[in-house]
């Protein structure tokens, strides 16, 4: 089969961040025979493979990249009843928040609360996508991909995926092998919404609201926090979402944060295996950082501590600069290291 591949292509529109370098190959699948020819065309040529979505989760070099790029463009949703429950599979190049919108209209639970989130259905398992009270991994039955090691097609059942925290067997033990093509979610018919954020929780006081009414809430309190990007004059829209992760500590060690910070009501949430998650944005705002703190033409978002945006004039290595700055501060104030979110290429 022959692929059209273009050469030299500008990422920086292609990602939410808006910074960046160029692919030096690109191509475009629209199906999965193109991203089969894509993977053996970089074989053949010793050519690094990067899988590319809506680009929501990336910061790209200011050189660029030296790859082919695959710019995921499968669509398609199909469904079917199965013990009870609804399977949907959708393809990797549908835009999340379509698959979402279109679940809940059908009476589907499962996915409300992670309403808004940009980026593609293909890019959900590989950070097991999460918000609200919900995350992928409570849903997903199966993943599609391209093995890029034997060029077949493999089903990825859920308990092979190990999802994690915003991670998963693709994204830690094997980045870049699995090229996703589809991802099966089971969902319940006339489920009752998720409703265990207090965020949520507080946005639907009083009532069991519907699905269609969770979504709405979940809708607005990310757009007070510019975390859609629905909101085209929006001063905070150029991000990755959150930059940092919650850092997951051992109990000692939250003890420790919890006194230099001198604050016993520090926000924490312990886990099931006796680690403590803790908030990074809280921790970011107590080592002495402002919303909307800015230098030069990157800052904070003036809505959200942990989103790091790219105003005009922004190249990648600002926005790493000011990355390690806020890491640098929160390493040297409570001794724990932040680690950023976002995938990079060829940067940091
Ligand atoms: C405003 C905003 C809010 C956000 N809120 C949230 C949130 O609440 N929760 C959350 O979890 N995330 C959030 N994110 C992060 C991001 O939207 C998600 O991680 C999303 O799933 C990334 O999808 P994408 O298609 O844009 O992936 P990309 O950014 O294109 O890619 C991210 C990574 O996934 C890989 N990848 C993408 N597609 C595939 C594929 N088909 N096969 C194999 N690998 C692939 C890429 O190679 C890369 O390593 C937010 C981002 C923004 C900008």
């Amino acid at each position: 089969m022959t692929i059209s591949i273009a050469e030299r292509v500008p990422l920086a529109p292609l990602t939410t961040l808006g910074v960046g370098g160029a692919a030096r190959w690109f191509v475009e699948a629209t199906d999965e025979a193109t991203a089969r020819a894509a993977c053996a065309w970089a074989r053949e040529r010793g050519v690094t493979l990067r899988v590319l979505g809506g680009g929501s989760n990336l910061v790209v070099a200011d050189a660029g990249v030296d790859a082919l790029v695959v710019r995921i463009a499968l669509r398609g949703l199909t469904h079917r009843e199965r013990d009870g429950a609804i399977e949907l599979t959708a393809a990797a190049g549908e835009p999340w928040d379509g698959v979402v919108a279109r679940s809940v209209e059908r009476g589907w639970a499962g996915l409300e609360c992670l309403s808004g989130i940009p980026g593609l259905v293909g890019a959900t398992p590989i950070q097991n996508v999460g918000a609200y009270g919900q995350e992928v991994s409570h849903t997903v039955v199966s993943v599609r991909a391209l093995d890029t090691s034997t060029e077949e097609i493999a089903e990825v059942g859920a308990a092979q995926c190990g999802f994690a925290y915003r991670d998963s067997m693709f994204k830690r033990e094997t980045p870049g092998r699995f090229v996703v093509l589809a991802v099966t979610y089971r969902l319940r018919p006339d489920g009752a919404p998720t409703l265990t954020y207090g965020d949520v929780q507080r946005a639907v006081a009083g009532r069991a609201p519907t699905l269609t009414e969770t979504r709405a809430a979940v809708l607005a309190i990310r757009r007070a926090k510019s975390m859609t990007l629905d909101q085209p004059n929006d001063a905070n829209r150029r991000s990755c979402g959150s930059f940092f992760l919650n850092p997951i500590v051992e109990a000692a060690q939250a003890e420790a944060v919890a006194a230099r910070s001198g604050d016993p009501a520090m926000p924490r949430w312990p886990q099931p295996d006796r680690h403590v998650k803790l908030s990074a944005a809280w921790l970011i705002e107590r080592a002495g950082f402002t919303r909307g703190e800015r230098e030069h033409a990157v800052g904070l978002s003036t809505r959200h501590t942990l989103a790091i945006v790219a105003h005009d004039g922004a190249r990648t290595a600002d926005v790493l600069a000011f990355a390690r700055r806020v890491q640098d501060r929160v390493e040297e104030r409570f001794g724990v290291k932040l680690a950023p979110e976002p995938v990079f290429w060829g940067a940091g």
